[in-house]
């Protein structure tokens, strides 16, 4: 299986680099070589802007940037200090890669920048950049640089051809590298990375060690393909290189082709490339940008997904209108060349993928284009003795020690001198009305948020300061009040996921395997094919169990894990939660159910105004005048507010 990609590629490579002799030799025109070449550069120019923005959907305008640095990169090394073309490969490449570093550094670590924030920051970038090169009298000094044509296109008849090999290797460098990446653990991470990234983050996922990664190498990439645009135009101005069109270009081909498939952005780069050199090449070059605009506009408000996705839905019909229409210009050739049918095939087949579909189809087939072969050989790992119980090195301290925590929220106190141990083993509820900061203990607890003031250890290591993955790796897990399962994957995958970037990570293969004895646990074995969209408010929670356990805790908060459940729910969930308490995992569940937490708990803390207002057995907890105080206070008000809380119901219980 790990073979055959390799070899995929090799025939490709070889495909690829008899072009220009086989072109010679049946007399092509060489017009079709200088054709090829430019869509080779905009396949490495969107497929490298797609292994940062496509995949962990961090959407960048700055591609204009690194490819700018990359083509003047070329441009000075060759025009003003006489180098080597090839020399100026690695340098174009660490240049472009290093601004995009330094992009990265501030956007993810300076402030942690997401959705328009980061767009605008990348957009941002080339307004920098560009004057900074038109001033500079060794880069451009506003004159503009004449780049040579390269020594080494003798060698292989001529410049078109030279052109042709170097703009396909490297897009064949970045298409490789953005199927590498996607069927790595490192690409799984980016995936989880945009679809919940706090998430990811609590599950052991690095987040800006994936970011920081993905967006050096489309920088590194988006660099290297600028080098060939030097060659290409002959001449580099800045008003030439840093204009918005590079970077609506790539962002239209990745969304036209799909943004969560390696071979999305190769399929619209061509798709795209053809009709605007094909429309410039009938005079109308101004009608390029408006045929851009409005396939953007089709595609937000029709198809986001793309066409990998649907052509997927429907193969044949779209091979077939495109090979008829290409046929049925060709056999009347009343009008155009083959070029011209080549791109009303294109937009044929793509008519016919666009019409209508269930969204539920398209979404199946996005799910099943992401993790189409995995590269992983069977039997790697060591699937079968995952097991469920922690892997944690059993120590005699807490698991969980706070000492005098506080967190404030601006002038919220949400909690204040919370000093509270759980021990290994321990099954502890946690309880209190609304608002009185169970959600913010467990926030703290996981390491999503910082303690205002007081310490707080995990497995004896101060949390202060460390990222929350760091803390998953020490054994803390955590589900969330409102489920937030990995949308784009199924049910499987995002069990996955959490195991490969767990406290015992498996790769992918065996971690699939190894996933289905999670979900059996919760019982959603049967719905591991499913898509979290496709299962119902309880399947979710137990989602949201089964890929908390999947990394292996030491300790697992619970917050809320059964609200919104019906009885009979309830009850299924309370086995659950006491299977995952027999296979080893110390438990700290957050619960409004009293019911359940006098069934379920050995100690319960009961939370209030962020204090600790009394700890101990169950039973006894719940008679302690100042807990009966403070819950009839809030049932009370649930009732005032229309919700007729269970907390009245519990309290008898528990009396
Ligand atoms: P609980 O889970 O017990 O219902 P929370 O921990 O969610 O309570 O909230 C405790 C208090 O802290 C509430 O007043 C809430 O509004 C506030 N709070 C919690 N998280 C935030 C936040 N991210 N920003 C501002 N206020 C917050
Ligand atoms: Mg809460």
């Amino acid at each position: 299986m790990r073979g055959r990609p390799v070899l995929g590629f090799l025939a490709v490579a070889v495909v690829l680099a008899a072009v220009p002799w086989v072109q010679d030799a049946l007399g092509v025109p060489v017009f079709y070589l200088v054709f090829l070449a430019g869509a080779m550069f905009w396949v490495a120019q969107a497929t490298s802007w797609n292994i940062l923005s496509g995949y962990s959907g961090y959407f960048s305008f700055g591609q204009a940037a690194f490819f700018g640095v990359g083509a003047y990169t070329t441009a000075v090394l060759m025009g003003r200090q006489k180098l080597d073309f090839f020399v100026t490969l690695p340098v174009a490449a660490v240049l472009a890669g290093g601004l995009a570093l330094l992009v990265g550094w501030l956007a993810f670590r300076l402030r942690s920048l997401r959705g328009e924030i980061f767009a605008l920051l990348t957009l941002a970038i080339p307004f920098i950049v560009a004057p900074i090169i038109r001033i500079t009298p060794w880069i451009d000094g506003g004159q503009g640089v004449q780049v040579p044509v390269p020594a080494a296109a003798r060698l292989v008849g001529g410049f078109q051809p030279f052109l042709y090999l170097v703009s396909a290797a490297i897009a064949l460098l970045a298409v490789g590298v953005a199927y590498a990446i996607q069927h790595s653990r490192m690409g799984w991470g980016l995936f989880a990375i945009r679809d919940a990234e706090p998430v990811a983050e609590g599950l052991g996922v690095p987040t800006f060690r994936l970011k920081m990664l993905a967006i050096a190498a489309t920088g590194a990439i988006g660099g290297l393909a600028g080098c060939v645009f030097a060659l290409q135009v002959g001449f580099l101005t800045v008003e030439g290189v840093f204009g918005l069109t590079v970077p609506l270009f790539v962002i239209v081909m990745s969304v036209l082709g799909g943004r969560y498939h390696w071979l999305g952005p190769t399929l619209g780069a061509v798709v795209i490339f053809t009709l605007q050199n094909r429309l410039a090449a009938g005079g109308f070059e101004g009608l390029s940008l408006i045929v851009l605009g409005m396939v953007l506009v089709a595609l937000v408000l029709l198809a986001p997904e793309g066409l990998m996705a649907r052509i997927a839905v429907r193969p044949l019909a779209v091979i077939a209108a495109s090979i008829a229409t290409f046929a049925a210009l060709a056999i009347s050739s009343a009008w155009g060349t083959p070029l011209d049918w080549l791109a009303v095939a294109m937009v044929a087949g793509a008519a016919v993928s666009f019409l209508p579909v269930p969204r539920r189809r398209i979404a199946r087939e996005v799910t099943r284009l992401m993790d189409d072969e995995p590269t992983v050989a069977a039997g790697e790992g060591d699937p079968g003795m995952a097991g469920l119980a922690p892997s944690g090195q059993a120590s005699s301290g807490p698991i969980i020690e706070a000492s005098d925590v506080a967190r404030t929220f601006g002038g919220i106190q949400a909690l204040r001198g919370v000093t509270l141990r759980v021990a290994e083993g321990e099954l502890v509820g946690l309880v209190g009305p609304n608002g009185s900061g169970k959600t913010t203990l467990v926030n703290l607890v996981s390491g999503a948020y910082r303690p205002s003031a007081g310490t707080l250890r995990i497995a004896g290591s101060d949390v202060a300061g460390i990222p929350p993955h760091r803390v998953s790796h020490l054994g803390v897990a955590r589900t969330y009040q409102i489920p937030r399962p990995f949308e784009s994957m199924t049910v499987r995958d995002n069990v996955a996921l959490a195991i490969m970037f767990g406290r015992a990570p498996l790769p992918l293969a065996a971690a699939r395997r190894a996933a289905l004895e999670h979900l059996d646990l919760v019982g959603l074995g049967h719905l591991a094919g499913a898509r979290p969209s496709g299962i119902n408010l309880h399947e979710r929670q137990l989602l949201e169990m089964a890929r908390a356990l999947a990394t292996r805790p030491r300790v697992l908060l619970l917050d809320e894990a059964l609200a919104g459940l019906s009885p009979v729910e309830v009850d299924a969930a309370v086995r659950v939660v006491r299977r995952i308490h027999a296979s080893g995992v110390t438990i700290v569940l957050v619960e409004h159910l009293l019911r359940v937490v006098n069934q379920l708990a050995t100690r319960v803390v009961v939370l209030d105004q962020g204090r600790v207002l009394a700890q101990g057995a169950p039973g006894e907890v719940m008679r302690d005048p100042s807990v009966v105080a403070a819950y009839l206070g809030s049932a009370a008000a649930d009732v005032a507010a229309g919700t007729p809380g269970a907390n009245a119901e519990g309290l008898a219980a528990g009396a």
